[in-house]
């Protein structure tokens, strides 16, 4: 049994009031979580580390990025292991999405903050200096579905740019930030420069959302719960990013090159059992290709290894959405029952014979379900890919019109023929329900750095 523990202040304590972390494979008990409410302590703990670490040079900070790399790189088996354990995911998603990712996370902002250029702008009697100072002390809160993946994703611009992090994984799936917070105390990270709490969201999450200490806040979650935490801290004027929930459309054009579009459209479908904010859970399919197209992707879906979702909770929600669907007249294609052994598995599950604008086809599931829809003409499917009030991602697949459709997507990202391919540099991020703000590279430099210009007057 793992004893998750909060790390405040360079030390690992617990509260009195301990609750469980469930596995997904066979409801077994496989962690005790403190149940944090107050966050005094850890604020306090942030704020004294963060004058030292506000003044090393950004070389040195990216020096302990890079240290905090090579150490999760050391372990990481031991992270792909715990991260499986969390979530029920797949060794090799765990191994190849999470892991791999989370250290490419602190080694991508170490190598990004060393080729930082200086901004100048120059004036015919003056110039323009613009510095990026630290905000000073914030808040990083994550989701279930890619743990550490998601968390190191703001842990390592947050430190690059001289802040001290409060950061709180989600109750259901916090090993891999416990194992994180493990490495960097044994590497010597200066204490209370990364500070970790755990416990539920609407207790501890919303205590560091309402801290008037804690000058930004990055989440990532639910649109409902983005609600709640941006209605909290728009009025302290605190900074914000909210990556939200995603609805998102794979568009299959007439031109698709099928033996790409199928294996591609089936990964964006189910990987982590559908459960990545930039799944496809839309498949909008030209009539003139339709009939191939499906026959193929069911064939190839049988060969296709998913875990179970979170837990049994969210799975009662999914399959709510599938008795759903046959109440809106859909025809289940594949999949569409419980696999009955302990845990919280689902098959995979295709339905067809929906309006776009259905429940089931317009609300975010979050899970292997997906619907799919036949269209006639690129216009129809375009406005069928942004009739909901999501706007994450998507992907369209075709030989010669691709980049065309895709700018016509209401998204913030749109892939062509590819998906889930991440260039580090490029902005994160949602339109519409799906968020407010960017992060990724310069946007994430920007989001944890206030930017302040010396304007000098020339002799
Ligand atoms: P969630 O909103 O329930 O929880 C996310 C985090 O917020 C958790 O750590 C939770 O404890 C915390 N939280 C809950 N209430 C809070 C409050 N009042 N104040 C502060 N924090 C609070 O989301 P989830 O179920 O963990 O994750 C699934 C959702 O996340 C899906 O909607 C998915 O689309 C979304 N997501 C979005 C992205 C993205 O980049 N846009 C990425 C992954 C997941």
């Amino acid at each position: 049994m793992i004893q998750v523990q909060n790390l405040v202040g360079g030390k690992f304590v617990t509260t009195d009031e301990v609750f469980d972390d469930i596995s997904p494979l066979d409801n077994s008990i496989i962690a005790k979580i403190p149940r944090t409410k107050n966050v005094d302590d850890v604020v306090e703990a942030a704020i004294n580390a963060h004058s030292e670490w506000a003044l090393l040079s950004i070389e040195q900070r990216c020096e302990w990025l890079d240290r905090i790399a090579d150490s999760l790189q050391e372990n990481i088996e031991e992270v792909a292991r715990l991260e499986a354990l969390d979530t029920g995911k797949p060794h090799e998603v765990a191994m190849n999405v999470d892991a791999s990712r989370s250290v490419n996370n602190f080694r991508f902002f170490a190598d990004f903050g060393r080729n930082l250029k200086s901004e100048t702008f120059s004036m015919p009697d003056a110039t323009n200096y613009v510095m990026r100072k630290p905000i000073g002390v914030v808040g990083l809160i994550s989701p279930w579905n890619l743990p550490l993946y998601l968390l190191s994703w703001k842990i390592a611009p947050a430190l690059l740019m001289g802040n001290c992090v409060i950061a709180k994984p989600s109750e259901i799936t916090p090993l891999t930030a416990h194992f994180l917070g493990k490495l960097c105390t044994e590497i010597g990270l200066p204490d209370g420069v990364l500070n970790i709490v755990n416990g539920y969201g609407p207790e501890v999450g919303q205590a560091i959302v309402e801290h008037p200490d804690i000058k930004a806040i990055s989440f990532t979650g639910g649109t409902a719960t983005g609600k709640i935490v941006a209605a909290t801290a728009a009025p302290m004027f605190k900074k914000l990013s909210l990556e939200l929930g995603g609805k998102n459309a794979s568009l299959v054009l007439d031109d698709a090159d099928l033996d790409i579009a199928v294996p591609g459209v089936l990964r964006a479908s189910f990987l982590n059992s559908g459960q990545i904010c930039l799944c496809g859970s839309r498949v909008l399919v030209n009539a003139s290709i339709y009939d191939d197209f499906l026959n193929r992707y069911l064939s190839e879906l049988k060969n296709f290894n998913i875990g179970p979702v979170i837990n049994v909770e969210h799975r009662n929600k999914v399959m709510s959405y599938i008795e759903l669907a046959k109440e809106e007249g859909g025809e289940i294609l594949a999949g569409g029952n419980v696999i009955d052994k302990a845990g919280a598995w689902i098959e995979p599950t295709v339905i067809g014979g929906l309006s776009h604008k259905s429940r089931t086809a317009t609300e975010e599931i979050f899970g292997p379900v997906v619907t799919i829809h036949k269209f006639e003409t690129d216009e129809e499917a375009i406005e069928m890919a942004n009739c909901t009030s999501y706007g994450l991602a998507g992907s369209v697949w075709s030989k010669n019109k691709g980049r065309q459709v895709a700018e016509q997507i209401d998204s913030g990202m749109v892939w062509v023929n590819t998906w889930l391919h991440r260039d580090l540099r490029v902005p994160f991020g949602g339109v519409k329900d799906s968020g407010v703000g960017r992060e990724g590279g310069l946007w994430s430099i920007g989001f944890f750095s206030e930017a302040v210009n010396i304007c000098v007057m020339e002799d």
